[in-house]
Order: C-alpha cells, then structure tokens, then sequence
C-alpha cells in the first residue's frame, strides 16, 4: 500500500512543482470526518490566496474559498469518489479576496489506506480565461451583435423549447413576425448609423416592454421576431391575445425614436402564427409568419395578419363587431330588456336588466357574442353607463309610483374597477332622484378573485349608498366561503347550468343543495336562474331557494313595455 509522500518545504517535490501552473496536491480524507492536504503546491497561493501551511493539518481554509453555492456538489463529487474510488473531476468557483470570481477545473484519482482513510493525488488549473472565451462565442453564436438580442440560432432552440412545453400542456402560443415598414427609407437618407441606432433603440423597446418570457429576436436587416408562450389554452382566445399583442407591438414602434435630437416614428406590419398545430418545426413556424408578415404587407403597411386562414377571418369578423358595436352604443342601437324575478309564491319581487343589440345588417346579436367583446374592447363601460343609468331611471318611475320593485343590473368587472365608477353610480342615483336601495348589482365571481382589497372597499362604499350586491353565475367560479362571508352580499344567482341539471341527474342536484346550503349559512338571498322547466322550479323551491327566473315565466322584454305593464293604473272597480 502506497503511503503519502510528507509535505517538506524544500523537498524535490516542492522544487519541481512550484513553476507548474496551477496545484498539484494530495488531499486527504480521514475516517473521523477530518479532511488535510498532506502535500500541496506553491500554486496554491495564486489559485486560492492560502498557504500550503495553512491546509497541511485542516483543509478548511480550502473549503473556505469555494463559492458557497458549488460546495454541496463539490462534497458530494469527492464522497462518490471515496466510495467508488473513481476519479473525481469537476469544475468549481472559488470567490478570493484579491481576484474575485474564478473558474477551476480539479481532477484527482483516489486510493484507499491500510487505516480507512482516502488519499487522492491531482492537480487543479485555472480555467476562468477559457470559460470567459466560450461565453464570449456563446454570446456571438446567439445574439445579435448589433442589438444584443438573440439571433436566429437561439431563436430557434426557443421555439423548439416552446413547442415541446406547449404540446406538454396543451397550450396554445404564437410567434411574430415583425418588419418595419420605413427602414430602407430611413436608412438610405441618413445613413447606416442612424440606421443602427433606430434598431438598436426599436430591439430594446420591444424586449423591455414585453412580458419578460416573451422573446424578442432579431433575424437581421429590420426584421424582428416575438415569441409569446403560452398565451391560452384555446386557439381561439390565443387568437385574441396575439392580435391584442400585434397591436401592442406595432404601438410600441410607432412611438418616435430620438436619435441626436431628431425624432424618427416607424411603423411595422406583423405576420402571426400559432402553435402548435401538428407536427411542425421551429423552421416550420418561422416560414409560417413570414408568410404572415408578406400578407400583411400585401395588404397595405402597419397591418396585422395571421397564418391561419380561420384566425384570420375571425379576428377581421371580431373587429367588424367591435367597430359596428361603437357605432350602435353611439347611435341608440342597444335597448334594455328586464326579465322578471319571482319569489316562491309566484309574486313579483323585481327584474334584471338585460342588454339587447339589434343591428340592421346582422340582426339580433346575442350578448353572449358582444358582451365580451365590449368587455376586451373596453366598451363594456360606455354600455354599462347606458344600462345603470336606464336601470335608474326605471326605478325612479317605479318607486314615484309607490312600487317597490327593485332592479338587478350586470356589472362587468372592468366597467366596476374603474376609478370614476361610484361617482358614475352616485351621479345616476342623483340624476334621476333614484333610490339606491331598488338597486342590485350583479357581479361575477371572477371580480372577488383579482385585487381583493380594492373589490372590498368599492363594494363597502357602494353599499354605503344603499346599493346590494348579487354574485351572478354562482357556482361556475372559485370563490371561497371565507370570502364570500366577508363582503357586503345580499344575494346569490344559482347558474342556469346547474338548475338545468336538477331534475335530470343526481349530481346536478347535489350542486345546488350544496349551494343553497352554503347560501343559508351566510345569510343570503337566492335566486334560480334559468329556470324552464315546473320540475325545475319545484326543486328549487322544495330546497328552500327564494326567487326564480326564467323562461318558465317569463322571457326578457323591452323595458318601456315592461315599466308601463307595472305602472299602469288599475282599472277601477266595476259598481
Ligand atoms: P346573466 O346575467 O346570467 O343573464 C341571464 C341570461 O340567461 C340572459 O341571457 C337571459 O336571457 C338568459 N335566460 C333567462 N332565462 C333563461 C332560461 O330559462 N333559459 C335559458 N337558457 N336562458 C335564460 P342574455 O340576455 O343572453 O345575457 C347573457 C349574459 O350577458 C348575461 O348573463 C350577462 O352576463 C351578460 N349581459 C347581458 N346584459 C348585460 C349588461 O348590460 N352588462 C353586462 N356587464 N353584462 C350583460
Ligand atoms: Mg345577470
Ligand atoms: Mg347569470
């Protein structure tokens, strides 16, 4: 058996080895835990600041200068290596006082003593220079060396990473084409220089305001690539993001650049594909919104197109609407319906108020169809205003006339987060000399979900007013009962879904006792909605639900007619 060779300050040993680069040394791990290095070149100094001294009896100064967050595999190497016996190596950083940061590389080969303990014998060697070269080439193979972002290489590994996470979660993404429109202009007028600023500029605006897993590319020339994944999990509401994130980007690049106090604005057309679709590559994908981007371009600068022919026609339909909505809210195209609110007795007790839009061309447009898009497009508040004022006026007739009707309203959480939203209610309230307490606002579960404090102080302040609250479509969000106890409700909406599967199955059933149950416990009002059918409402009422709504009884109608219905006088009595 081999035994070590004892550290000698003059040895040969040390003579030969002082001039070597890096360390060669025997380290030394003893059965009792302690760990020495029983020989160690001069080169331990340069490398780790110590002297072989310092480590002869107790390594621990050694340990000392490893970069703490490489000593857990650094331990764990060298007890593999004990136990095996096989060669250790690795790279490591150690942290020193005078030179900062380095790269290390060890090796060492291990042998067993006759006492139990390991001894290896191995060098170590600075390899910082050759780490800072390969970042450097890592650098220059993947960015753009104009504008720092990643190029077309690095470009592509994220695709592909993207891909395969997608497909993984069944999630849908996209990937953006993006050319300016002007560039060539720009660049043939006042230069190259100029030019490159303008990219330069343009590149770390769009990688700033971006989400920060976004990545932004760029391909070379005025071409830069997006891609935004995950963006949905269904195609179609990934359709809508990416032309929400077109819009944001063309935005972004229409906003002036200074460049040597002259202000430059461009514009882009962007080329949209979405994926994944099947089987395709990350090339695949970047043909695909080049395709995009040229269509777009055919169609005139500063537009937006997709690869998909379907997402197309849906995003140019979806516009349509929207701007066709605009118009009709402008024009008095959008009326307001009241469905009429029972309690169990078959009395009435109110109504809610429902947006109807008849357009000339398209004829009824379900609210189903344009709430959402008034929701996205931010018209919901110019339409909730329209309706929460009609509802006001409605009440202030019925309670003039002594009825005591109250009127439920649909509130949208954007139209309800809106800063100037309790002055609009107290402005209506005031306007038509309504009282609040006539009045309910339906909410969905979705608002008490996001910005909890803020939710709860509004809804406070509006109740203050008079104003009660409803959670409408109840049971289809993920409110919690310890929510749920602490805001100022008065009521919950079963969702017709589920009052449509009372009286069919058993766990439908189930739901809504669950429902009621919890209604009951925190004191609320409920109301079945949708109810069409006898079985229906005999259900709700045998399990102790207190209103009812729908077909059943009544379908939505005009709110003049349904206002004069209950305003008109009696007829008196005949003698
Ligand atoms: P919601 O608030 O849950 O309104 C109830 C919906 O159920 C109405 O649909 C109503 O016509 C329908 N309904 C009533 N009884 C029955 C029934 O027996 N069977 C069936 N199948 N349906 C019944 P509508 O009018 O199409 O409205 C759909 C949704 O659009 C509303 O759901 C509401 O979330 C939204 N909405 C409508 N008007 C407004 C509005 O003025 N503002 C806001 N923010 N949203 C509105
Ligand atoms: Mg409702
Ligand atoms: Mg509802």
């Amino acid at each position: 058996m081999l035994q070590p060779v004892p550290a000698s300050g003059d040895s040969l040993l040390d003579a030969l080895t002082r001039y070597v680069p890096g360390v060669i040394y025997q380290f030394r791990h003893d059965p009792d835990g302690r760990s020495s290095f029983p020989f160690a070149s001069q080169g331990l100094r340069e490398l780790f600041g110590i002297t072989p001294q310092s480590v002869l009896n107790d390594a621990e100064p050694f340990f000392r200068c490893i970069h703490p967050e490489d000593m857990p595999i650094l331990r764990a190497a060298f007890r593999t290596s004990a136990r095996t016996l096989a060669p250790w190596d690795q790279e490591f950083r150690v942290v020193l006082p005078a030179r900062g940061l380095r790269w290390l590389h060890g090796r060492a080969q291990p042998q067993r003593l006759d006492d139990g303990s390991v001894l290896w014998h191995g060098f170590i060697s600075d390899t910082s220079e050759r780490r800072q070269a390969e970042a450097r080439l890592h650098q220059l193979a993947h960015y753009d060396s104009l504008t720092g972002l990643p190029n077309r290489r690095l470009l592509l590994e994220r695709i592909a990473q993207a891909l395969s996470a997608l497909r993984r979660h069944a999630q849908v993404g996209a990937l953006m084409f993006v050319d300016l429109d002007n560039f060539k202009q720009i660049n043939d007028a006042r230069g190259h220089g100029v030019g490159d600023r303008l990219l330069c500029q343009l590149g770390a605006r769009l990688a700033r305001e971006l989400r920060t897993e976004d990545v932004v590319a760029r391909l070379g020339g005025d071409e830069f690539i997006v891609l935004a994944a995950p963006l949905a999990t269904e195609a179609d509401a990934a359709g809508r993001n990416a032309r929400a994130l077109a819009d944001k980007l063309r935005e972004l690049l229409a906003r002036p650049c200074d460049i040597d106090g002259v202000r430059y604005a461009s514009s882009g057309s962007v080329g949209i594909t979405l994926f994944p679709k099947g089987e395709e590559s990350a090339e695949d994908l970047l043909r695909e919104a080049d395709i995009a981007m040229h269509r777009a371009k055919a169609g005139g600068r500063n537009r937006i197109a997709f690869f998909e022919a379907e997402m197309q026609a849906e995003v140019e339909e979806r516009l349509a609407l929207e701007q066709d909505l605009r118009r009709a809210l402008v024009a008095g195209g959008i009326e307001v319906h009241v469905q009429t609110q029972y309690d169990v007795q078959g009395r009435e007790i109110g109504g809610e108020l429902l947006a109807r839009w008849l357009d000339p061309v398209r004829g009824p447009v379900s609210p189903a169809r344009f709430i959402p898009v008034a929701e996205e497009t931010g018209l919901i508040v110019a339409l909730g205003d329209f309706v929460l004022r009609r509802a006001c006026q409605a009440l202030a007739r019925l309670q003039r006339a002594g009825n005591g009707l109250q009127l439920s309203v649909n509130v949208s959480p954007h139209q309800f987060r809106r800063d100037d939203f309790v002055v609009c209610v107290r402005d209506s309230l005031r306007g038509t000399g309504a009282d609040a307490r006539g009045l309910v606002f339906e909410v969905t579960e979705g608002l008490l979900i996001d910005d909890w404090q803020d939710t709860l102080a509004r809804m406070q302040e509006l109740a203050s007013l008079g104003v009660r609250f409803s959670i409408d479509d109840f049971g289809t969000g993920y409110s919690s009962l310890a929510y749920l106890k602490k805001l100022p409700l008065y009521e919950l909406k079963i969702d017709r879904s589920f009052v449509a599967d009372v009286a069919e199955d058993a766990s439908g059933a189930a739901i809504v006792q669950a429902i009621l149950s919890v209604a009951g416990h925190l004191g609320l009002h409920v109301v079945g909605e949708g109810v069409e059918t006898p079985a229906q409402a005999e259900f709700l009422r045998a399990h102790g639900c207190h209103a009812l709504q729908g077909f059943l009884f009544d379908r939505p109608q005009p709110i003049s007619d349904w206002l004069d219905r209950r305003l008109q006088p009696l007829p008196l009595a005949a003698d």
